[in-house]
């Protein structure tokens, strides 16, 4: 056993409101400059959607993430013949500018010029790319959302009074969630394996994975490589640029920007100690289904004396130890098994969790929608789509989804008979 620490992240999804302050206070710290107008280290999707760049969960169009060979081993999709090529010809598998969006600043001067309306003058989009003020905007992320109005209003030829009241008549069974997204920090990253250059690589003392700038070359296997498309390609520099985990914070003891400043306070930061030898064996299991659970196996009680012991024998200092033993990370997605991580199927062994979201059941428990197992609603009669979450968070297990969802609810009722309707209520559940 060789025990090492890592940084993580949980998200709590039930509370992410999808105000994109996240975001944007990550954008204005370390994407606000030229050459990487486009790229956003943190961006937040609406779901179910398409995503930005567009498709990313397509690996077999992007080739991204770890593909198991017969015999057992594991080898970058981007690997192979296509690493050594990528000398000589460009690398195909690169989304383009429409695949992420045009990027787009704020014509704020129309405020001031705009002439004297009924209404007032709004900032309209100004493309970044051609300076000209952009008509209208085709794609973007959370494209799904805007879906809903904006192509709606510019085709006539659609009688979208109908369309509304088709949807309408369906809302109640509509399902749709927010997904903040960031670098997962992997424990096993592809992006660091199919690096030519050998620029990517992974801090010992926290997992943080960064990209050396003076070694990068510019080849951009590493966005082929990451299923999920968290490397952005700089035009200006000729280097390629990831989320960092806000490191220059993390060593001073602040959270990230995006955690600090999350409007939902739905992020919790902590330290995760790890088996650093089973990684190979894990990321390499031959059932992809299990990928969830093998993944967790790895990550070590901190409070057992052993593991302690053998982790100062390793190198690990005693306050990252202590930070281990306080980890919300650990609780949450290891000791409760409440939150989950995002395609354990690409094999990277993911660090960033997600507790599933409960979406709105109040108003459907009132419309007598929802049928009770004892006091716990039956999750089958809720409008959440437990097979789409298990197919984003556990590889298509479901059992893992509902035991998240069903502690996540008993959870809420005991809150709220404690704090809503008074300590007596308590003696009901
Ligand atoms: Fe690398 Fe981050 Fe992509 Fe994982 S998510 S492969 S660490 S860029
Ligand atoms: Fe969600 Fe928090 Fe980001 Fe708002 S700031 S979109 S609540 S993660």
């Amino acid at each position: 056993m060789k025990i090492r620490s890592q940084v993580g992240m949980v998200l709590n999804l039930d509370k992410c409101i999808g105000c994109h302050t996240c975001s944007i206070t990550c954008k204005q710290v370390w994407t606000s400059r030229e050459g990487v107008e486009y790229a956003w280290f943190n961006n937040v999707e609406t779901k179910p959607g398409i995503g930005y760049p567009k498709e990313w969960e397509n690996q077999k169009k992007w080739r991204g993430g770890w593909l198991r060979r017969k015999d057992g081993g594991i080898e970058p999709r981007i690997g192979g013949k296509w690493r050594v090529l990528a000398n000589i010809f460009a690398n195909p598998d690169l989304p383009e500018i429409d695949d992420y969006y045009e990027p787009f600043t704020f014509d704020y001067q129309h405020l001031h010029t705009a002439k004297v309306s009924e209404h007032q003058p709004i900032a309209r989009p100004r493309s970044l790319i051609s300076g000209q003020r952009m008509k209208k905007i085709e794609w973007g992320p959370n494209w799904e959302e805007i879906l809903g109005t904006e192509f709606a209003k510019r085709r006539k030829d659609i009688n979208f009074e109908k369309i509304q009241a088709d949807i309408y008549g369906q809302f109640e069974n509509t399902f749709m969630m927010y997904l903040p997204r960031l670098c997962e920090h992997c424990l096993n990253p592809t992006c660091v394996a199919s690096c030519p250059s050998g620029a990517i690589y992974k801090r010992e003392e926290d997992g943080i994975v960064l990209i050396d700038q003076d070694k990068c070359r510019g080849w951009r296997m590493c966005i082929s490589g990451c299923p999920y498309k968290k490397i952005y390609y700089n035009w200006k520099s000729g280097k390629s640029e990831k989320c960092i985990f806000c490191y220059p914070r993390i060593e001073v003891g602040q959270p990230t920007v995006c955690s600090e400043t999350c409007v939902g306070r739905i992020r919790y930061l902590g330290v995760l100690l790890y088996d650093a030898d089973r990684i190979k064996e894990v990321a390499s299991s031959e059932d992809e289904r299990d990928l969830y659970h093998r993944q967790c196996e790895i990550f070590l009680d901190p409070h057992d004396p052993e593991v302690v012991a053998q982790a100062r024998k390793d190198g690990v200092q005693d306050n990252v130890i202590q930070a281990a033993q306080q980890s919300p990370v650990y609780k949450m997605a290891i000791d409760w098994g409440l939150a989950l991580p995002l395609h354990p199927e690409y094999r990277t062994l993911p660090m960033v969790w997600y507790v599933p979201p409960l979406s709105p059941i109040q108003s459907a428990a009132e419309e007598g929608h929802v049928e009770f197992d004892g006091i716990l609603p039956k999750i089958e009669s809720l409008r959440i789509p437990v097979r789409y979450l298990a197919n984003m968070l556990t590889a298509g297990d479901e059992k893992p989804v509902v035991l998240a969802l069903k502690r996540m609810m008993a959870m809420r009722l005991y809150m709220r008979a404690k704090h809503v309707e008074g300590e007596g209520s308590l003696d009901a559940i």
